[in-house]
């Protein structure tokens, strides 16, 4: 059976996280938000905390890195590992600061994609350093098996060509996990995920662009100009086999989206909470033990937006625990990255509304949250897409009967 509370185990760690987003996240926010592409100097000193911690065998449940697919190993019982706390770790440090989180060393989202992909000797080597996730490109968002990166074996080495977008980290990370084709003709099998050092020959960072919201967060363009690539470092294993190739590198999909509503979930809350406050100042009284349809129209739309946020934590932390439970989750992925995403937008600007003017000013965090939150309805598959999934699932149609 499935119980959607914190366990308590997780409860210190989620403590701790949401310290770190009072104390560390929220003092800076504006900061870096004003001085985008600036490196937050300040989360080195959390960084080496978190190393610290992981050193003497805690968990820090904090960023990306700890999401990973487990062996069901408990008998078939019900397990609450890594990728549930890290989701309710993400929750506490997005109510703090969502760019402030993506900018974490060492808790990138490539870092979610090795720990689904790499095997146990990777695992081992790549251990310890920043991973950003490089799939898109100028000609392939959402239909990310249009990549058109090829990697060429020659000799001991691939050489990968081609240029990627929009890369969260790419300017700060160690590595990339870039996604190319080994051969365009073979389609999405032959699609397969490369570790690439910023060291690398021919690896060029292109530019930075400059973003509506998540501006601590860094998002950087790279062209593959002959890019020389150790064949050790293609992560998993080379074959292109029809059946499972595409599966294998999609299989990081189904960490990371939970972990992006997970974000939402947390700059949600920070936007309801902080709306709360205003309101009750404002002389507003919300009752949440009497129906919204007998209170003040702001008591009532505050109401509503617990409601959606509640169905949107839930759905997070199910799509968390099934991925600790070895039980796939595709579907409940994209479920909670849906329902997240818009729900958390939707939630951010009505909150804005209920407040006012203070909902727009810049001596307050809410305008910067409703900006901040847009993208999470955005990167790793757009609400459009998620929707497409579900609906696949749920009509029994496969990719090429459903566009
Ligand atoms: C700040 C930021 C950070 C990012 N970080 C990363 C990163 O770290 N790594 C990375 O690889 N990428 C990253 N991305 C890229 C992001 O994942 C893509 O922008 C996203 O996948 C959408 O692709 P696109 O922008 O090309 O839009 P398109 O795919 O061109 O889509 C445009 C619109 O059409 C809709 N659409 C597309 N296909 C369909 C369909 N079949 N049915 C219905 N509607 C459809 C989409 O939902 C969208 O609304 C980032 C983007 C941003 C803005």
């Amino acid at each position: 059976m499935i119980n959607l509370e914190i366990p308590s185990k997780f409860k210190p760690m989620v403590g701790q996280a949401h310290r770190v987003a009072t104390e560390m996240f929220r003092p800076i926010s504006r900061k870096y938000d004003l001085a985008e592409h600036e490196y937050p100097k300040e989360l080195d000193a959390l960084a080496a905390l978190l190393d610290g911690m992981d050193d003497s065998g805690g968990s820090t449940g904090a960023g990306a890195s700890g999401a990973s697919r487990t062996s069901n190993d408990n008998g078939g019982g019900n397990r609450n590992g890594t990728n549930l706390s890290t989701v309710l770790g993400i929750m506490e440090l997005c109510w703090g600061d969502v760019g402030l989180l993506l900018s974490m060393p060492r808790q990138g989202l490539g870092n979610s994609a090795i720990a689904a992909v790499a095997d146990a000797e990777q695992a081992e080597r790549y251990d310890g350093l920043w991973a950003g996730m490089a799939i898109t490109e100028p000609e392939a968002g959402s239909d990310s098996a249009a990549i058109r990166t090829t990697a060429e074996l020659d000799g001991d080495e691939y050489v990968l060509n081609g240029e990627k977008i929009y890369v969260t980290s790419g300017e700060r990370a160690d590595v990339l996990v870039v996604w190319a084709t080994l051969d365009r003709d073979q389609g999405r099998a032959a699609i397969k995920s490369f570790v690439v050092y910023r060291d690398n020959p021919g690896l060029k960072l292109d530019r930075l662009e400059h973003k509506l919201g998540i501006r601590a967060s860094d998002t950087a363009a790279f062209i593959l100009d002959d890019c020389r690539v150790p064949k050790e470092d293609l992560l998993g294993s080379p074959d292109i086999d029809t059946k499972k190739s595409f599966a294998g590198a999609m299989k990081t999909f189904d960490n990371t989206r939970p972990l992006v509503a997970g974000m939402a979930v947390g700059c949600a809350r920070a936007c309801i909470e902080e709306t709360e406050k205003h309101l009750e100042a404002a002389g507003v009284d919300i009752d949440y033990d009497r129906p919204g349809a007998t209170q003040s129209a702001a008591a009532a739309e505050l109401l509503a937006l617990q409601a959606d946020f509640e169905a949107a934590r839930l759905l997070t932390m199910q799509a968390a625990w099934m991925a600790d439970n070895s039980k796939p989750n595709s579907v409940e992925a994209s479920l909670s990255k849906a329902k997240a995403g818009r729900a958390a937008t939707d939630i951010a600007l009505r909150c804005v509304k209920l407040c006012g003017t203070l909902g727009l000013t810049e001596t307050e965090l809410l305008e910067k949250w409703a900006r901040d939150v847009k993208i999470l309805d955005l990167f790793e598959g757009t609400q459009q897409i998620q929707q497409l999934i579900i609906a696949r699932s749920l009509l029994g149609k496969s990719s090429a009967d459903l566009k």
